[in-house]
């Protein structure tokens, strides 16, 4: 159950990057299939809290270019930072405005983040005493001071924590201590906050939070999070089929592949109409014998009328997990005259891979017109045809 307390998710993505030896900066580089810095924002986008995304990178062309592309098909605001991270962070606080309360600061090299995370930053909010919130780790190695090579005394590691990002924070709070700071450059928003008065609350943290700062680091972190590429051979492969039209009627858009597309006409039907989610969750659906959308959804109940169909999607890739099962790849025919699919395409692939969680590379958009033929010919509505494939490990194996 997620908590509604909204918020403005900053994130920054400021560093060079240069000890991870990468060609370019690390936060734009490809990561299990997307650029890292696409990792966290579509976390942000996914959670039902969140109000804006706020992306601080380089101040230069090259990087806005680059992180444009990262994120293409969110919606996010861009903006330019500073010398230091706390002049970045404080570069995306100004940009935001008073639709939430709270704003959660974190680090685009920390991909890991999930609801789950986000929930247990928020829910302490609920105590108007409490002004930030941060996830950290226990710390498992014995600790020691060091004197020039010479082992000193033991430092209590109890009272020791490694802190991690998201951090959360009332914004107003966060503000004025940033405002207000005149010790040398903070390395995290946390320990401002606190100096200026604020009481943190320290949530567990998750080993997936891990920061990815050199090279290798990339691998041992896409191993934790890309637990999709099983080592070992499937027990099963099953493929699901979907089908779906619906009519055209006066309007100014249409949903299709959970984006919208603005156009003359809209799609009509129970819930947002979108062909295309309808399609693939019945493909998906097909791959588990889960029955048909309607099945989960009757259109008979008013509570899915004008419904987002990520919804059904969404709903869908969770009976896929339930079953131990995880969805390897997803191809959708549309077939229409128009609207134009080709523009939209890449938003739809990106759109479709974040609720079904994975990477884009996983999901194929295709368009085709039936040469004016018949009713998809004449404009009277669009059809949709996909199919999914869904893998399921060796039985006894762990998921
Ligand atoms: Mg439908």
């Amino acid at each position: 159950m997620s908590v509604s307390i909204p918020f403005h998710a900053v994130i920054v993505a400021g560093g060079r990057g240069e000890r991870a030896g990468l060609p370019i900066p690390k936060q734009f580089a490809n990561f299990a299939g997307r650029p890292l810095l696409r990792w966290s924002v579509q976390a942000f986008a996914a959670h039902p809290s969140c109000v804006s995304i706020t992306i601080v990178v380089p101040d230069d062309p090259e990087s806005r270019a680059l992180a444009a592309d990262a994120v293409a098909g969110t919606e996010v605001r861009i903006t330019s930072g500073g010398a230091t991270r706390q002049l970045s962070v404080a570069a995306g606080l100004a940009a935001l405005d008073d639709a939430a309360e709270i704003a959660l600061v974190h680090d685009a090299a920390r991909p890991g983040i999930d609801a789950q995370v986000i929930d247990a930053l928020l829910a302490p909010f609920q105590d108007r005493a409490v002004s930030g919130t941060l996830p950290a780790l226990p710390v498992a190695d014995t600790l020691s001071r060091v004197d020039a090579h010479v082992l000193d005394a033991v430092v209590d590691r109890e009272k020791i924590v490694r802190i991690q990002t998201p951090q959360a924070f009332r914004l107003a709070e966060l503000r004025k201590a940033h405002a207000n700071w005149a010790g040398v450059a903070a390395t995290d928003d946390a320990q401002m906050v606190r100096m200026a008065g604020g009481r943190i609350i320290v949530v567990p943290g998750s080993r997936k939070l891990e920061k990815i700062t050199l090279n290798e680091d990339f691998q041992a972190v896409e191993a934790m999070l890309a637990p999709s590429k099983p080592a070992q051979v499937p027990a099963r492969v099953a493929t699901g089929m979907g089908f779906d039209v619906h009519r055209l009627i006066p309007g100014e858009g249409l949903w299709m592949g959970g984006v919208f597309i603005p156009f003359h006409q809209k799609l009509e039907g129970h819930s947002d109409a979108d062909v295309v989610l309808h399609a693939i969750t019945d493909a998906v659906l097909g791959a588990i014998g889960e029955g048909d959308i309607g099945t989960h959804f009757p259109p008979s109940d008013a509570q899915w009328r004008g419904a987002p169909s990520d919804r059904f999607l969404d709903h869908a890739r969770r009976l896929v997990e339930a079953q131990a099962g995880s969805i390897s790849h997803v191809d959708c025919t549309l077939i229409c005259e128009a609207p134009k699919v080709g523009p939209h395409r890449s938003a739809m692939r990106s759109r479709i891979a974040e609720i079904l969680r994975v990477p884009e590379e996983y999901i194929s958009i295709k368009a085709t017109t039936t040469e004016r033929l018949g009713f998809t010919g004449r404009g009277e509505g669009i059809a949709a045809q996909a199919i999914a494939t869904v893998v399921f490990p060796a039985s006894g194996s762990a998921p």
